[in-house]
């Protein structure tokens, strides 16, 4: 598979992140909020629902024309619940929670004491194993097959763009519906569970939390939320894996001789639920916490890596750079894929579509019918991508109506183009639906990982 366009495989080097600046100085526990937070939650909830009220009333006027105000009248009302709106999502998105003069103040960071991301687990093999025997209701393999838990996320507050959150919509739904298709559960997490890993950090703290809270997965694999199925028949060669702990899309030459910083892609890749990648997770999280630690890291990555642009330590280059400086103990557990897109390079896959509609066929999973598409550089749901956001739009726009296209053949409708919301039916309305159920249900018809279609 080609190596083609990896050197555009970068993140954005700019403000782009997803920031939450620090609060006003006050820790959060994962367990529940402070006292003074959530009374201010509960406000926002008595404000949301009194806005949902006022729409209501709106709405109700509109339909059934009750009421005589007059349109200036009309107009102020309108005026008033569009003020309203902006000032309550101002609310939302701003970090000045009231002060809870409970709680102790936040410690001051100190480089010195490392960082970790929760009291030290040394026995969770044996301790899993013992849960699994005592817990025969919950086996980590289902049928034969490994249970995997799809993870993915995003920022806890809206998007500086509202569009991004409509594209957040759609991606959740084409993973929802990959899931449904293949007996995978999924989780969507909107929280900053260690608020030192904000940002792409965020999934370390969430898989660790996972990993202990189910013991019943055997794999966590994590997606980005700018990353899509479109291949949605397509399942993972699993059974390639039983010696490998950890599953990630890369190039090993790339990784080993150029040591580049996009030789391994952190939006798409599994990792088994042992003691193993507790380790890895513990050993990867150092270089992550917000501040002096990332910038100083970032330093270090980007002195070391071949191709990375000065900016704070990112969790892709992190795992790089780990992986590189201890070799020998860690990459006998880890498989770098790269027969299928694990991750798929969007800008070179979404102009060829077409090309792929009229040759081949899903469930291939390589460059055929690529099984991800990762829109790496666009920031959908933040305001500084390295592409034009018009260009990141229509390429999401095509690669969701491309994937959504195989699901809604199952039900007899396409979308009338790949740029098109717009659906049209593709097969009558029959009296024996159930000869439809056979022929269309991708459950019925696994594909092996070989690509060739049962
Ligand atoms: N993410 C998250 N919470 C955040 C920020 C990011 O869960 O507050 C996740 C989200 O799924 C995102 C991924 O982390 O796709 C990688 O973050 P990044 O900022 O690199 O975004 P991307 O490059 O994917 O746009
Ligand atoms: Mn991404």
């Amino acid at each position: 598979m080609g190596q083609e366009n990896l050197t555009a495989q970068k993140r954005s080097s700019g403000g782009g992140l997803p920031t939450t600046t620090a609060t006003n100085g006050r820790g959060r526990s994962f367990a529940g909020l402070p006292r003074g937070r959530q009374i201010h939650k509960t406000f926002n909830n008595i404000k949301i629902t009194i806005l949902c009220g006022f729409v209501t009333i709106l709405v109700l006027r509109g339909t059934i024309g009750v009421g005589n105000l007059g349109s200036s009248e009309a107009d102020a009302v309108n005026q008033n619940l569009i003020e309203e709106t902006n000032r309550i999502l101002a609310e939302i998105r701003s970090d000045t929670d009231p002060t809870d003069p409970d709680e102790p103040p936040e410690t001051e960071f100190n480089p010195n004491i490392t960082f970790t991301l929760g009291p030290k687990i040394t026995d969770w093999d044996q301790d899993r194993k013992a849960w699994l025997e005592q817990n025969p209701g919950f086996p980590n393999f289902v049928r034969g097959k490994a249970r995997i838990l799809l993870v993915t996320g995003s920022p806890p507050k809206p998007c500086d763009n509202p569009i991004g959150d409509h594209y957040l919509l759609k991606v959740i739904k084409n993973k929802i519906d990959y899931c449904r298709l293949h007996g995978i559960e999924i989780v969507y997490n909107l929280a900053h569970l260690d608020k030192e890993l904000a940002g792409y950090w965020a999934k370390l703290p969430l898989m660790r939390k996972l990993m202990l809270s189910h013991p019943e997965v055997e794999w966590i694999w994590w997606m980005d939320s700018d990353a899509l199925f479109t291949d949605m028949v397509f399942e993972i060669p699993l059974s390639k894996y039983d010696k490998s702990n950890l599953v990630i899309h890369g190039y090993p030459d790339l990784l080993f001789e150029q040591k580049s910083w996009v030789a391994l892609n952190t939006g798409s890749f599994l990792i088994r639920n042992c003691q193993w990648s507790l380790d890895l997770l513990d050993t990867w999280a150092p270089m992550g916490p917000k501040g002096t630690t990332r910038e100083n890291a970032g330093k270090i990555l980007t002195a070391n890596l071949k191709g990375r642009p000065a900016f704070e330590a990112d969790d892709q280059s992190a795992l790089i750079y780990l992986l590189l400086s201890q070799k020998n103990q860690w990459m006998d557990k880890v498989f770098v894929e790269n027969s299928y897109y694990l991750h798929g390079y969007w800008a070179g896959l979404v102009d060829r579509y077409e090309e792929m509609i009229e040759k081949y066929h899903p469930g291939l999973g390589d460059e055929r019918w690529p099984f991800v598409t990762h829109f790496v550089g666009c920031k959908p749901c933040g305001s500084y991508g390295d592409y034009p956001v018009e260009r990141c739009l229509s390429s999401m726009e095509r690669a969701f109506n491309f994937a959504d296209n195989q699901v809604l053949k199952l039900y007899g409708f396409r979308h009338r183009g790949l740029l098109s919301p717009k659906i049209k039916r593709i097969r009558n309305e029959t009296v024996t639906p159930l000869e439809f159920v056979d022929q269309f249900d991708i459950r019925k018809h696994p594909v092996s990982s070989s690509g060739s279609q049962s």
